[in-house]
């Protein structure tokens, strides 16, 4: 049934040799794979959890963790929530997670009551916010950071594994050597004040994997966490592809429904679309209009580039794309079916739509 999302797991495998190799052998950096681009995808996490260099696994939602926590468990690898636990779930991270991220210490004791009840330690990672602006706390103010961990060292059932930072996420600030730097020396000062070693220094997501290919990842730094640069292949500091990986191992099929030369321009006032935006057209003449049975409530059409480079996409809403196929080389029928690789949006909403069907390439 389409539409589809056509997941190639062996294009997945070699994506994910090709980051662990960079990750791993050149970075000197453990391995964190990260789940959620996907909805952690039941026949993408065995090929995560079967890898020899993964070394932890990790979601931003609880109840993605527990559809796979004992498995990565069996398989010698931890469990990683990224998002900041929301208190209401501090019972649910400690049995399912090994390691979560953490920057409000009303949360962290509620996680070492929670692991208290349980019998089990808890490992907490500090997010440092270094200027991106999303979660942690702000890396100037040492005082509240030093505070913070004297706090949690105190805790019964939790063990500060280490800290971290996120940024290319809301500021889009890209990480250079001197941002990172200040994480590192966090680390440090953290280390030296309290006579402790932290296992973890944790240096970013798919936009710090570029770092090492220049050699310009800070010293210290001794972890990365990899989503989008695994799944399709994009470091996404400067939007270039990762050397040994490829953007389509993941591929939405789509059918077309209808069919028809039609002008470009429509035909009467110009109020709104189905979505409230005020639309743009381009005169191109009489068209051959595809309408692909797909639409925005299965993908993003600002994320989704056609296979066939010779078709545009003129616009779409809730269940239909218009697909401008004129120039392209194939003649294109109704029932046929047209293919497109996926940006990270439109992976995100593919994976997470009910209506799109998963087929796997083994
Ligand atoms: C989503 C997320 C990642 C992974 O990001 P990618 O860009 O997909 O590599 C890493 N860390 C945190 C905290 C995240 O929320």
């Amino acid at each position: 049934m389409y539409p589809r999302l056509v997941i190639d797991l062996k294009k997945l495998k070699s994506n994910l040799d090709a980051v662990a190799h960079i990750t791993k052998d050149e970075g000197g950096c453990s391995l964190m794979i990260v789940t959620k681009g996907l909805c952690a995808d039941k026949e993408m996490v065995h090929v995560v959890a079967d890898h020899p260099a993964v070394d932890f696994v990790a979601d931003s939602r609880v109840k993605n963790i527990r559809t796979y926590a004992d498995e990565v468990r069996e398989k010698g690898k931890k469990t990683v929530l990224l998002r900041i636990p929301m208190h209401d779930e501090a019972a649910d991270v400690v049995r399912y997670v090994d390691l979560s991220f953490n920057s409000e210490l009303s949360t962290i004791r509620l996680l070492d009551q929670e692991a208290g009840k349980l019998g089990v330690k808890h490992s907490v990672l500090l997010m440092i916010d270094l200027g991106d602006l999303r979660e942690g706390i702000f890396y100037q103010n040492e005082e509240l950071i030093f505070q913070t961990v004297e706090e949690i060292l105190k805790m019964e059932n939790i063990q500060l594994y280490g800290i971290g930072v996120n940024l290319t996420c809301y500021g889009a600030i890209i990480p250079k050597n001197d941002n990172l730097s200040n994480l590192t020396a966090i680390a440090l000062k953290i280390e030296e004040k309290f006579g402790i070693s932290l296992k973890m220094v944790s240096g970013g997501n798919s936009s710090s994997i570029y770092l090492v290919e220049k050699g310009e990842l800070p010293e210290g730094i001794n972890n990365l966490r990899l989503g989008e640069s695994f799944l399709l292949g994009n470091d996404t500091a400067y939007g270039t592809k990762l050397p040994g990986t490829t953007g389509d191992a993941l591929v939405l099929e789509a059918q077309i429904v209808e069919l028809k030369e039609k002008p470009s321009l429509p035909i009467g006032e110009v109020g709104v679309d189905a979505f409230g935006q005020k639309p743009y057209y381009e005169d191109r003449g009489i068209i051959k209009r595809a309408i692909i049975a797909v639409g925005k409530q299965d993908t993003d059409i600002d994320s989704m580039e056609p296979v066939d480079d010779k078709i545009d996409i003129l616009g779409g809403s809730s269940d239909h794309i218009i697909l401008d196929v004129t120039k392209s080389d194939t003649e294109y029928k109704v029932g046929d079916v047209v293919r497109f690789t996926l940006g990270y949006g439109g992976m995100l909403k593919t994976a997470t739509s009910a209506y799109v069907e998963k087929a796997y390439i083994r």
